[in-house]
């Protein structure tokens, strides 16, 4: 492929007046906030979101999280798909919301009504911690989340804006309650003693940053070992005094590198960050000598680890290899890693796009998969992932739903990022082998969606869309006249206006 993008349109999306928002938002007293996001999370050349509510990160990072209570600040309808969502992903919990109307929104009762249901909340007996997520709304009316308690009885509050406007996407608001935590954490531990984390280990650790899959930090523990180094607990946290034991590791695995807030935090704590992952031979060969080297692990036992799992990766591989063309495409912020993966593997992969954005914490992946041949889109919109897949007539597609869908109208195989990618193994011996099966029983589709496609050939489009017609649908006598006319009048009208 020539590397050609299509631009992405602009004003897509539930927050189509951006720019609106924006000055809004300054207006109202957010510039400090919203400088922040646009430094964290720069935008372009794709910057609105292609899919869910972004807010829906850190509205799950929140959730997943024992002993926190979060509350929503926004538009009833945001809430309600924000909270249709978390169940969807099986959130099993309360989210607290705080309504409004044009007057409370307006008189600042709103900022009032936030503060009595954190007060209600905050009691130490059910929470360590209150999370308050202003929405787009509530962010560009300057709704002032910072000027609420630091802390009610002990349990801390934190208010953070998540604007769709500000965060494009939802893998990054995950970083923006992530990152606002640790740093709650680190002032508090640098202030004086903090509880111990529940399960803590002697070892010196490494934290991972990242939504993993749950077997990953336990291979990724392995490959530690010989290196005399532990996994610490991850970031997002489960618990608040696990932030404590993230803040105190050796060195700090940025495997999703698009965290920058909570980088930040590790970084003024000290810690040393190092980006990539554990993948395939050469992924791990690289990432075992960077975090050796960052823990001040000497040679010869980053060597030892290297001995103990490189020929058993190079055998799991060996075993499993993929024999295909694949265009990956994702919101994960783990694309990168999985094309590695499936390049190790013998797979050709002409196209990444990923919709995270740059940072150096992605350099090596990109520099590894560029040496290749593999065309890296940061800010990836859909329409370059399309265009990408229309142009490479990959044997497989891996991307959102979206991708997945035209993909399958145009009998490529696919495969859902999220479903099906994340939701395996990716590092170590278990992650080299996890791609193989299910690539080639994709592929060996390819016929079948094929024999689909002529099939369903003309289905649902134009004047076949929707049910419950034999025939053609025939417009009411004399409609397209008068539509005409109707069409004619607005015209004129709008051009009459100021003459
Ligand atoms: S909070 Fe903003 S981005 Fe999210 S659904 Fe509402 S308008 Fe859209």
């Amino acid at each position: 492929m020539d590397g050609s993008i299509i631009p992405p349109e602009t004003g897509s999306g539930c927050h189509g007046g951006r720019e609106t928002m924006i000055e809004a938002a300054r207006a109202a007293g957010k510039s400090e906030s919203l400088d922040r996001m646009m430094k964290d999370y720069p935008r372009g050349p794709h910057d609105q979101p292609q899919s869910m509510c972004p807010a829906f990160g850190a509205l799950r990072v929140g959730l997943r999280m024992r002993r926190t209570a979060t509350i929503l600040s926004g538009s009833a309808c945001c809430v309600y798909g924000l909270t249709f969502t978390s169940h969807f992903y099986g959130a099993k919990r309360t989210v607290g919301y705080v309504p409004f109307n044009s007057e409370t929104l307006v008189r600042g009762q709103l900022y009032e009504d936030i503060r009595n249901a954190v007060y209600e909340t905050a009691k130490p007996a059910d929470y360590d911690t209150v999370v308050v997520i202003n929405l787009c709304v509530p962010t560009a009316s300057g709704v002032p989340l910072d000027r609420l308690p630091k802390v009610i009885d002990g349990v801390r509050i934190i208010g953070i804006d998540v604007p769709g406007f500000g965060v494009p996407t939802h893998a990054e608001a995950k970083d923006v309650l992530a990152g606002a935590m640790l740093r709650y954490a680190r002032l508090e531990a640098e202030a004086g003693p903090v509880l111990r984390p529940r399960t803590q280990v002697e070892l010196p650790t490494v934290t991972l940053i990242g939504e993993l899959f749950p077997v990953d930090p336990v291979g990724v523990g392995a490959l530690l070992a010989p290196m005399e180094l532990a996994v610490g607990p991850q970031v997002p946290s489960r618990e608040w005094r696990d932030l404590y034991g993230a803040l105190d590791c050796a060195v700090v695995g940025a495997v999703h590198p698009f965290y920058t807030a909570s980088i930040r935090e590790m970084v003024a704590a000290g810690r040393p960050v190092v980006g990539s992952g554990p993948v395939g031979v050469e992924g791990t060969d690289a990432w075992l000598s960077a975090i050796g080297k960052a823990a001040n692990v000497s040679a010869d036992k980053i060597e030892a680890a290297k001995a103990k799992f490189l020929p058993a990766i190079k055998a799991v591989i060996a075993a499993n290899p993929i024999n295909a063309r694949i265009t990956v495409s994702g919101y994960e912020g783990s694309e990168l890693l999985v094309a590695r993966l499936l390049m190790e593997a013998g797979a050709e992969v002409p196209y990444v796009g990923s919709a995270c954005p740059k940072t150096e914490w992605s350099n090596p992946d990109r520099e590894w998969l560029e040496a290749r041949g593999a065309h890296v889109q940061y800010r990836a919109s859909l329409e370059q992932d399309v265009a990408a897949m229309k142009d490479v007539k990959p044997d497989l597609a891996l991307g959102t739903t979206p991708l997945v869908q035209e993909a399958k109208s145009m009998g490529i195989p696919a495969l859902y990022f999220t479903n099906m990618v994340s939701a395996r193994p990716l590092f170590g011996p278990a992650g080299a082998g996890s791609m193989a099966a299910i690539v080639a029983a994709q592929t060996k589709g390819r016929e079948r969606f094929g024999r689909m496609v002529s099939f369903f050939e003309g289905v649902g489009k134009g004047e076949t869309a929707g049910y419950g017609w034999k025939d053609v649908p025939k417009d009411p006598p004399g409609s397209k006249e008068r539509y005409r006319k109707q069409r004619e009048a607005k015209a004129k009208a709008s051009s009459a206006v100021g003459t």
